[in-house]
């Protein structure tokens, strides 16, 4: 399989998997026992931690481990609802992630306000709008989508934090498809929350991490037995947080400008091979691997059908909205219609795929688009009877 949905879920790397295997057999410790089976995964846990922070130039007490990026978000939404009632706005984009956006509407359930800051054309935060929503002394919390999930589109972060701090208001950042793939500093991008996840960088599902800086307070939504320093109860996933560990380790690995040139390349066949392509967000600042593209008159439930049958993977939008025969809410949001949504397959690219098979793909594509096109032509031809 040639697998092109990197946003949706990432292989392991098998190095990750070597890691946490001892974690799962010899050393299954309980991370709060005091024997030294309790011990040894204390240390591994600690290790984990340190590996995450220095991955964001964070401090190792600014993380907290988490189930995965749902539970990270989450925790924050409740956590700031909760801590300032006197501030009862809330601010978020467009193109969230699910997570945010069933959040913001539980904010609204409990009686606070939302307010949802446009994107342009080009799928990026309008600055002037996010401006005008900010209501100093009201504002308890901006959450921001950093990199976008379906177009790769990065947003103006340091803008969006020095705003929202004029403001008096924190900032949480979504940087679930930013870490591993671009550079993250809480250090020089002084977000107050950041929200990460370890299957999204080849690591293991279930398991990520909450970035708590240390300029600002928060308490756990779990509570329980008092892991985590008091900020997540719940006996700590020691397997899959070893391997968040190494995947943070190994995403300095990661040559950015080598998957950009791959993914430019691939952009560029699909664009030759089909006049009239769209690339969503083409001329903003994007991952590196990320291409959300149009393809005109081609629907993409036929396509995911046909490549998959051809062993390749990518997805039709957002993964989460595959079953749903909804056009996707980040591209309607950029002000693309339905129909246009309905012809816009996402492809993206990993460390791990080599440049064979991605132009190999590149090529089946465009194969099955046009047989998608010839046997629509054929069905909608007028049938002669004699
Ligand atoms: N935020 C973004 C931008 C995502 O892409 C995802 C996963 O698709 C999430 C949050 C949720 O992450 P998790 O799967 O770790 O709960």
């Amino acid at each position: 399989m040639t697998y092109l949905d990197a946003n949706a879920t990432t292989p392991p790397d098998p190095r990750v998997v070597e890691a946490m295997i001892p974690f799962l057999t010899l050393h299954f410790g309980n991370a709060s026992a005091s024997h030294a089976a309790g011990r040894k995964a204390r240390r591994a846990v600690e290790a984990a931690r340190s590996q995450v922070a220095t991955a964001i130039q964070a401090r190792p007490d600014e993380i907290v481990f988490t189930s995965g990026a749902t539970e990270s978000i989450n925790s924050v939404l409740l956590f700031a609802q909760q801590q300032w009632p006197a501030r009862p706005l809330l601010i978020i984009s467009t193109v969230e992630h699910a997570a945010v956006i069933e959040g913001a509407l539980r904010w609204e359930q409990c009686g606070g306000r939302v307010k949802r800051v446009p994107v342009d054309t080009n799928g990026l935060v309008r600055l002037d709008a996010l401006k005008a929503a900010l209501e100093p002394g009201q504002t308890a919390l901006v959450s921001m989508i950093w990199a976008n999930n379906e177009t790769g589109v990065v947003s103006p972060m340091s803008e969006i934090v020095a705003l929202a701090h004029e403001a008096g208001a924190l900032v949480h950042a979504d940087a679930v498809q930013m870490v591993g793939k671009l550079p993250v500093d809480v250090d020089a991008m002084p977000v107050d929350y950041l929200s990460l996840s370890a299957h999204k960088m080849h690591g293991v599902k279930g398991c990520g991490a909450l970035f708590v800086s240390r300029r600002v307070p928060f308490s756990a939504l779990l509570i329980g037995g008092g892991q985590e320093f008091g900020r997540r109860s719940g006996t700590e996933n020691v397997p899959g947080i070893v391997a968040l560990g190494k995947a943070a380790e190994l995403a300095g690995e990661v040559s950015t400008h080598d998957l950009a040139v791959l993914r430019d390349e691939f952009e560029r066949y699909l664009i030759v091979g089909w006049p009239g392509a769209v690339i969503h967000g083409g001329s903003s600042d994007r991952l590196p691997n990320t291409t959300s593209i149009c393809l005109p008159g081609v629907d993409s439930a036929a396509m995911l059908i046909l490549l998959d049958q051809r062993c390749i993977a990518c997805s039709g939008g957002s993964a989460c909205h595959t079953s749903l025969l909804h056009p996707s809410h980040v591209l309607e949001a950029m002000g693309f219609d339905a129909k246009h949504a309905s012809s816009t397959l996402r492809f993206s690219l990993s460390r791990m795929n080599t440049r064979d098979e991605v132009m190999a793909a590149a090529a089946e594509v465009i194969r099955t688009a046009r047989h998608i096109l010839e046997q629509r032509d054929a069905l909608s031809s007028p049938v002669e009877f004699t």
